[in-house]
């Protein structure tokens, strides 16, 4: 958690849909961005972010 409160936990474009992986969510303030996976497959991925992590495109959410 930072000094000024800013985190993905609390910001309103953090998306966590599996629970389960703990305090890994994804960062939806941008579209998916596309990698490149094995065999020469191209995929669509949004960043994963821990939950403490933050950037200068925070916004709060009043719900968490
Ligand atoms: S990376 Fe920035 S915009 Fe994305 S969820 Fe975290 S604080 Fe919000």
């Amino acid at each position: 958690m930072t000094e000024n409160g800013w985190y993905c936990g609390r910001c309103r474009y953090w998306h966590r849909p599996d629970k389960k992986k703990g305090e890994i969510g994804q960062c939806r303030r941008h579209p998916p961005q596309v990698v490149a996976e094995d065999l020469g497959d191209i995929e669509t991925e949004w960043p994963e972010t821990y939950s403490d992590d933050w950037c200068g495109d925070f916004e709060a959410t009043a719900d968490r």
